[in-house]
């Protein structure tokens, strides 16, 4: 979801327009009225108080230092580097630009393929590509439904040039066995732990594994900056390096020393994200309550299951996936389809698999059975500012309803109207 959802801005976090569903009629693909007229979508668009927002936003206006490392977006590394425990932070106009930089300054020479999970972002093949390097998928753990050592290990080689490790979007994967057997085969590892910004693995920041760690600004994500994106590592040689390539390569004034790229955050940027980072500790005592209301909505719902977060660990709650289980009476696309026809735009999480859908470039992978499974059975749930405790009860209330609903809505594209009717639900 973007924020250019229409509808989006529209008085969202208002009550459900309609009651709850007691009948196959009532449900908006038989003509019912939708739970929600303006559609609860899974992106988290923060939004910060104006005035904060405002007043970073004057500081950078003043001066007239619109972009090329203003003081804003300086000081924004510097704040970020400290959340995540390391010795520098650089920033950029996105999550994706910084995982093609990084991943092709971290790259071993001569060597070409990344090894990376298949089961993740829809766009990270074109990551690797972007990066001029071939994608080799790996298998994924059932449990943390990411990369582990032993997913990752049968796909080292000759001709491994680096390992791309990623978060899942509920808790951490094992990224200390997977930085351990990239340490012990010298091999460079990636972190993409946008979905993991503020967790803590094993106590450890999420920011410091792998060579490096790369998150995203965009207004999805947990820190909104409307667009954007930064690394974090301890290496001063990369963070220097990759700080260069992002202005095109310039150092000092038309001094080209680097291929390079127009990759910068800019100003007004950065004040979003330092309005957010501000807020950061009061809005995730926000995605809790959610995730905790979530807990009591959908318990006890046969056929579903709620991933839970390790709250052992510093964690955000923000993102609500929950797992369709053989008992859920529908398949995965016909419950996307019931529950977008009510403005809830739940999605299907990460799927197809990356190495099932079509590139126009190489890509490298064996059997991959388990991603496979894993990619048909879970949705991801609305989350995030602007979907209220009141919504989220709904939403449970719903599901409940269609899980006991059962056969009669099961059929992907079947005429509600008629499966009402025929379960008595019209007069
Ligand atoms: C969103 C996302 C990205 C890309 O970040 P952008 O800032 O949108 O380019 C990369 N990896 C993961 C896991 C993401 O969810």
């Amino acid at each position: 979801m973007t924020v250019l959802d229409p509808g989006l801005g529209l008085g969202a976090g208002a009550t459900p327009t309609a009651a709850a569903k007691r009948c196959l009629a009532d449900l908006a693909l038989a003509d019912g009225h939708p739970l929600f007229d303006v559609p609860r979508s899974a992106s988290n668009l923060a939004t910060p108080d104006v005035e904060r927002f405002l007043a970073y936003s004057r500081r950078f206006f003043d001066a007239r230092r619109y972009t090329n490392t203003g003081p804003l977006s300086v000081e924004l590394e510097r704040r970020l580097a400290h959340l995540h425990d390391v010795e520098h932070c650089v920033t950029f106009a996105s999550g994706f630009w910084a995982l093609v930089l990084a991943l092709r300054a971290l790259a071993l020479p001569g060597r070409h393929e990344v090894v990376l999970p298949s089961l993740t972002y829809r766009r990270m093949a074109d990551v690797a590509r972007w990066a001029s390097l071939v994608p080799r998928f790996c298998e994924v753990d059932p449990d943390t439904l990411a990369i582990d050592a032993s997913t990752v290990e049968p796909c080292l080689g000759p001709d491994t040039a680096v390992v791309l490790a990623v978060h899942p979007i509920v808790n951490c994967c094992a990224v200390d066995e997977v930085e351990q057997l990239a340490r012990a085969r010298r091999l460079p590892l990636l972190v993409d732990g946008v979905e993991s910004c503020y967790e803590t693995f094993h106590g450890r920041k999420v920011g410091s594994f792998g060579n490096a760690e790369v998150f995203s600004l965009h207004a999805s994500k947990l820190i909104n900056g409307f667009e954007g994106g930064y690394l974090a590592t301890d290496d001063g040689d990369l963070a220097a390096k990759l700080a260069l390539q992002r202005g095109f390569g310039f150092n000092g004034h038309d001094n080209v020393e680097h291929f390079g790229i127009n990759a910068k955050l800019n100003e007004i940027h950065a004040a979003m994200a330092l309005a957010n980072l501000d807020e950061l500790e009061d809005q995730v005592v926000d995605h809790r309550r959610r995730y905790h209301t979530y807990r009591r909505a959908l318990a006890g719902i046969p056929g579903l299951r709620l991933l839970v977060f390790d709250e052992r660990e510093q964690t955000s709650c923000k993102n609500i996936v929950v797992e369709l289980l053989d008992d859920w009476p529908l398949t995965r696309a016909r419950t996307l389809e019931l529950l977008q026809a009510e403005g809830i735009l739940a999605r299907a999480y990460y799927a197809p698999a990356l190495h099932q859908r079509p590139t126009a470039y190489r890509t490298i992978a064996g059997p991959l059975p388990v991603t496979e499974r894993l990619a048909e059975r879970f949705v991801l749930l609305p989350s995030g500012s602007r979907v209220s405790l009141t919504d989220v009860t709904a939403i449970g209330g719903l599901l409940r309803f269609l899980a006991t609903s059962g056969a009669a809505v099961a059929r992907p594209g079947g005429d509600l109207t008629e499966a009402a009717v025929a379960a008595g639900a019209h007069p």
